[in-house]
């Protein structure tokens, strides 16, 4: 499989990386780690995404000060996208020159729907280690930018190495990218850190929190957004805190990105609440205990009470899906 990877790396000159859609330190981190790798085997390699779907962590990734895009691609590689939806806006442009130049590189084993010519699909609680094991299979060897990476990849995904899918491989890795020269300090600060905006954002979210039977589920609008001065990206992670909250099973964000869209973030802290399997009724996925789904053109508040309503059921029924109906 690796080989197989590496044969359609090594006929190809300029090369196409997609992260997805508003993306997170794993796909950033990737994303900009699998550049380096494919440079330091002589090809080039650009990465392509709308300036508008770009969070704040993009300034912490190495080398992403030099990201110029050209325009004549012969090989496309989605990076951390289960499905196509997932792609960034430029998803025209992967699919442009047919399937058979298209490489899926993911680590949602359980939800990717395989839509590349190759797809190398990895069960991994991060892309950042997938990137790693590649690195270290081909023999490329590995530089402090491209350690720091992957390392900061691996802690965005695994929340510092702190959830139920990492593996002792996936601590090895850690330890070896720190080997290799990983900026822990800057990945840690850049995962700690949060701007004024994002802690209004984050009154704001508890504000308009409810917290009950075991399920926090809360919102923002777009207004919401805009007062609090921060940016789609500033919510990454702030669902996260809902689900440590004592005697929470589940908890859910609800958080419009424009009109007509708007996204749902789940997280459970046990695997008998698999928000993967319950997203996929709702037409989104992910993994056991981090999923999300990106809604079109509902009311906002009416396809939240539907969210609520049917993970009531769910846990009324202990993680029973069978009675709980999508939108
Ligand atoms: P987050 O809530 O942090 O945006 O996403 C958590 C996980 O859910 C991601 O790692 C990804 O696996 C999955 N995910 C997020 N948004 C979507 C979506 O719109 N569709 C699908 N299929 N999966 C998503
Ligand atoms: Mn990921």
């Amino acid at each position: 499989m690796f080989q197989e990877l590496l044969n359609k790396i090594i006929q190809a000159s300029n090369i196409a990386l997609f992260p997805h859609k508003n993306p997170d330190g794993d796909a950033l981190g990737s994303t900009f780690a699998f550049k380096e790798i494919l440079e330091s085997l002589g090809k080039r390699a650009f990465v392509v995404f709308e300036d508008d779907e770009m969070s704040p962590i993009l300034n912490s990734v190495v080398g992403s000060e030099n990201n110029i895009p050209c325009d004549d691609y012969d090989l496309f590689v989605a990076i951390d996208s289960a499905n196509t939806d997932r792609i960034s806006k430029k998803s025209d442009l992967f699919f442009s020159k047919g399937v058979e130049s298209t490489i899926v590189i993911d680590h949602h084993f359980h939800s990717n729907t395989k839509f590349g010519g190759l797809n190398f699909v990895k069960d991994a609680p991060a892309c950042g280690e997938v990137m790693y094991n590649i690195a270290q299979e081909w023999g490329v060897s590995i530089t402090p930018s491209m350690a720091t990476n992957m390392y900061l990849a691996i802690v965005f995904d695994t929340i510092n190495f702190s959830i139920s899918n990492v593996t002792p491989s996936t601590l090895i890795a850690g330890a070896e990218l720190l080997k290799l020269g990983a900026d822990m300090d800057k990945v840690q600060l850049q995962f700690k850190l949060k701007s004024p905006s994002q802690i209004r954002l984050r009154n704001v979210l508890f504000e308009n929190s409810t917290i009950k039977d075991g399920l926090a589920h809360t919102y923002c609008t777009l207004n919401e957004l805009d007062i609090s001065g921060a940016t789609a990206g500033d919510c990454e992670g702030l669902v996260n805190e809902f689900a440590y909250i004592q005697g929470i099973k589940v908890a859910m964000l609800f958080r419009k990105l424009h009109d007509g869209e708007f996204k749902v973030s789940l997280r459970s802290n046990s695997d008998k609440f698999d928000v993967n399997a319950f997203a996929a009724i709702f037409g989104g996925g992910g993994h056991v205990r981090a999923a999300g789904c990106t809604i079109l053109d509902v009311d906002f508040f009416e396809t939240m009470a539907k969210f609520v309503d049917g993970a009531r059921v769910w846990l009324d029924n202990d993680g029973d899906l069978s009675k709980v109906n999508g939108l």
